[in-house]
């Protein structure tokens, strides 16, 4: 078989400065050298630094006989808790390798900052021996012995540095190497040479910081720099048994009792499959524009769906409420921590929602912990959708009962499970919008079901509240029902507004809550503003029902922009989610949506399946149609791009 050697490289250009973004390379049989070809050039288009304006491929055949095979470099983990400790470690490695100035070669990483290549040093004298010093020296013509045999997948960052590090070690008159990436969100560093293996360090800089680089530690005389330079960038090298650090504990340097190990590998897990989180700040209050990292963004993937956080009048009376009754509610509910606001919020919630009574949680979440946990105990049975709320699946944990999951929606399947599991006490609950998918649950069946079978019936109206529904009062009335769940709960965190749950339903049922619900009785209540701000926020909705006939128009103007850009959609609620697929492309789609002023989040496992990672598009009823037009096309345009490239690759 033929091998070639295939590279890439992809950069930009930025205020007239070429700015790299990409580069990788493989040494491939001629088999496979069309689809790595596609992998990489991908990798150069769709890559989350932004898009290449100049992509370099280069394929050159290699000759067989000339393929140097090395072992990889045995690994090391050295998990530390800060980067100055990792950089004592760095150093001391130095050391051990006959570094005598360490501090002094360590202080020289900070010259390669803005360059491509690496540093050559000469670690005794601190002269630099790469003849151009802005491009530094490139490691090329390496591989792994994998990825010729068994092509494996291209974007493996972790086998990449091992085989660029293996391949150095063993370059001549090279004594170790040092490496920081320059990558904000990846403090884990290494320091490499054939002696003492490849040693990860878990932080060699403070996470958000963008300096990183490279130098490849040279001593001796000066006859052999340039063998050296032409190992390094010429030779062809096939790197072997590269040991995994996902399938394998890792082997640590000190004490393998260390208790931080389990999160600083959870961490590198998180971050090597693409799941790692971070939080953005956003500068300005959260209404249709927000202001985020300097710039004015359309924000669509806010609960704010009528815009009520940011309402005037809502503001107003929250000011009001707390001049008159301070900030903090002082106590829990059942202590000293009702004042008057508390009382009246639950009255207007159960005229809103048609119900005997109400009782207001500090927020959804403990709402639903505190109202399921309360009710159902370990004898008991709760038949949950399998789509439900991360709160609805903790209450139900916390409960102790048995959990018996059915499919999405399916009400046939919901009555054979009741009928395989029959209990004396049992409660069926579903969200009433699903979060992620923005579909509305079959209230009316789910209920007849219930009620047959003598359950409970719940469901949770976060996202429906204010949302669905004539007037904007939730399921009930989306469905024209006259016999409600038995148990109502919902949130006022969303198109409420503010903050909080709350759980509506007959007089008896809030009295036991009250009296056996944990999350309501052991917390500390909700503070006067936030009181104040629902019950304006509700009497807003109930006395001007064209705000929420705003945001029904939105949704299906959106839809209706997005299917004529070519884009499935077909959305009741203010939830429209766009299936990507894969957790990397729909990050990358979602960055890029950042780039052009669309704040839309993806959302992926463990918030949704695996492999079934989305943009979540949240409307508002504040978006005006122009805009939302615009973003149609541009989310299209994004969305539509990657679909076509992954049916290529
Ligand atoms: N239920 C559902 C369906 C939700 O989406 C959420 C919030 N994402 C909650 C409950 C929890 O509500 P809160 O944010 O007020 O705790």
């Amino acid at each position: 078989m033929n091998l070639y050697s295939l590279k890439m490289r992809a950069s930009k250009s930025q205020d007239g400065i070429e700015k790299h973004i990409s580069g990788a390379e493989k040494i491939t049989g001629e088999d496979s050298l069309f689809i790595y070809s596609k992998a990489l050039l991908t990798r150069a288009l769709y890559h989350s630094k932004g898009k290449a304006d100049f992509i370099n491929i280069k394929i050159e055949k290699v000759n067989q006989e000339d393929i140097l095979f090395l072992d990889a470099l045995p690994v090391t983990t050295v998990n530390v808790s800060s980067y100055q400790d990792g950089i004592q470690k760095l150093l001391a490695m130095l050391e051990k390798i006959g570094i005598t100035n360490a501090s002094a070669v360590l202080e020289k990483l900070k010259d390669t900052y803005n360059m491509r290549g690496a540093m050559l040093l000469n670690v005794d004298t601190l002269e630099r021996l790469e003849p151009n010093k802005d491009r530094g020296i490139r490691a090329t013509y390496m591989d792994e012995v994998n990825s010729v045999m068994k092509k494996k997948d291209t974007k493996d960052h972790y086998n990449e540095a091992i085989v660029l590090a293996t391949k150095v070690a063993y370059a001549p008159n090279i004594i170790g190497e040092i490496c920081i990436s320059d990558d904000p969100d990846y403090v884990t560093g290494y320091v490499a040479s054939k002696e003492n293996g490849y040693m990860r360090i878990t932080k060699l800089k403070e996470m958000g910081s963008e300096d990183g680089g490279r130098i490849f530690l040279y001593r001796g005389d000066h006859s052999k720099v340039q063998d050296c330079i032409d190992y390094i960038e010429k030779r062809e090298v096939l790197v072997k048994n590269i040991s995994s650090i996902l399938n394998k504990p890792y082997k640590t340097e000190e004490s393998t009792k260390n208790k931080w190990n389990f999160i600083d590998k959870a961490l590198e897990n998180l971050k090597y499959n693409n799941l790692y989180r971070t939080m953005n700040e956003i500068k300005s209050a959260q209404s249709a524009h927000v202001t985020f990292q300097g710039k004015e963004m359309i924000m669509m993937a806010s609960n704010n769906y009528l815009d009520m956080s940011n309402d005037s009048q809502v503001k107003a009376y929250a000011l009001k409420a707390m001049g008159k009754y301070g900030v903090g509610s002082g106590g829990s509910r059942l202590t000293t921590g009702t004042i008057n606001l508390h009382n009246q919020l639950e009255e207007l919630l159960a005229v809103f929602k048609g119900t005997e009574a109400a009782l207001v949680y500090n927020t959804g979440y403990m709402a639903n912990i505190g109202i399921i946990s309360a009710l159902c105990s370990k004898d008991d049975v709760i038949f949950s959708d399998e789509l439900n709320h991360a709160s609805i699946i903790d209450g139900c944990c916390l409960s102790k009962a048995k959990i018996v999951v059915y499919r999405h929606n399916d009400m046939n399947d919901l009555e054979d499970k009741i009928k395989q599991n029959p209990c004396s006490k049992g409660l069926v609950v579903s969200d009433a919008v699903f979060s992620m998918d923005g579909d509305i649950v079959n209230l009316p069946q789910l209920v007849e079901i219930a009620d047959k079978y003598g359950l409970f019936s719940m469901i949770d109206e976060a996202h429906s509240t204010g949302v669905i529904g004539e007037n904007g009062r939730g399921t009930m009335e989306y469905f024209h029902m006259t016999r409600n769940p038995d148990i109502i709960m919902g949130t006022l965190s969303k198109a409420i507004g503010s903050e909080g749950g709350f759980v509506c339903g007959k007089q008896e049922l809030i009295e036991y809550l009250k009296n056996k619900s944990r999350s309501f009785i052991f917390s500390t209540s909700l503070s006067p503003a936030v009181m104040a701000a629902s019950i304006k926020s509700i009497e807003l909705i109930m006395d001007e029902p064209q705000r929420v006939q705003a945001l029904q128009e939105n949704i299906q103007y959106f839809c209706n922009c997005l299917r004529e850009a070519g884009i499935e959609a077909d959305s009741e609620t203010a939830i429209i989610p766009i299936i990507i697929g894969d957790e990397k492309s729909a990050m990358e789609i979602s960055r890029e949506l950042f780039e052009q002023g669309y704040y839309i989040s993806a959302i992926r496992y463990p918030t949704v399946k695996k492999g079934c990672a989305r943009l979540r598009v949240a409307l508002m009823s504040t978006h005006n149609k122009d805009e939302l037009k615009r973003a149609a096309r541009v989310i299209a345009a994004i969305v539509n791009r990657y679909k076509r490239m992954r049916e290529y690759v």
